[in-house]
C-alpha cells in the first residue's frame, strides 16, 4: 500500500465533476484518507508547483490553480501513484487514453481537471503542503480491504 496526493482542479470543481471523479476513485477500491475543499493561496500554489518555477507556463499555472476552490485528497491503495496517474491520463488530454479523466473531461493541457503526484517523494511533499497529519483518517477498512482479507495469500 502507498499513498498519493490528488486534487480536483478549479475547472473540475466549477464544472460539477467532484462527484464523478470521487466515484471513479472509490470504484477502483482506493481508500480516501484525507479530503477537503480549499481555495489555494498564492503561497500554497507556489509550494505545490515549485518544480515548474521558471517554465513558460508557470504563471498561467499559478493563476489557474488559484482561480477557485480545489478538492484535495490523500488516496491510498496498491501502487496508487501509478494507478491514479493511469486513471487521470496524460497531461495533454488529446494524448490521454479514452476512458481516463483527462480524456473524458478536458480539452487543453493547461486546464486538465485533475492533479496526481508523480512519485513517492512528490506525494509526501504535496500531502504535507495540503494536510496536517491529524487531518488524515487512518485505522479503518474499506470493503476492498475486507475482500482482500478473504482471499488466498498472493503468491
Ligand atoms: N501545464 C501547462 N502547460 C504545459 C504543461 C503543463 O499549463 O505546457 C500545467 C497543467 O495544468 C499540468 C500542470 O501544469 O497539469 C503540471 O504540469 P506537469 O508536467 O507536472 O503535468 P501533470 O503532472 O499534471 O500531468
Ligand atoms: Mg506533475
Amino acid at each position: 500500500m502507498n499513498r498519493t496526493f490528488v486534487a480536483i482542479k478549479p475547472d473540475g470543481v466549477k464544472r460539477g465533476l467532484i462527484g464523478n471523479i470521487i466515484r471513479r476513485i472509490e470504484h477502483k477500491g482506493y481508500k480516501i484518507v484525507g479530503l477537503k475543499m480549499l481555495q489555494p493561496t498564492l503561497e500554497i500554489a507556489e509550494q505545490h508547483y515549485a518544480e515548474h518555477k521558471g517554465k513558460p507556463f508557470y504563471q498561467s499555472l499559478i493563476n489557474y490553480i488559484t482561480s477557485g476552490p480545489i478538492v484535495a485528497m490523500v488516496v491510498e491503495g496498491k501502487n496508487v501513484i501509478e494507478g491514479m496517474r493511469h486513471m487521470m491520463g496524460s497531461t495533454v488530454p488529446n494524448d490521454a487514453q479514452v476512458g481516463t479523466i483527462r480524456a473524458d473531461f478536458a480539452q487543453t493541457k493547461e486546464c486538465n481537471t485533475i492533479h496526481g503526484s508523480d512519485c513517492c517523494e512528490s506525494a509526501e511533499r504535496e500531502i504535507n503542503i495540503y494536510f496536517k497529519p491529524e487531518e488524515l483518517c487512518e485505522g479503518w477498512k474499506t470493503m476492498m480491504e475486507y475482500v482482500w482479507e478473504s482471499m488466498p495469500e498472493e503468491s
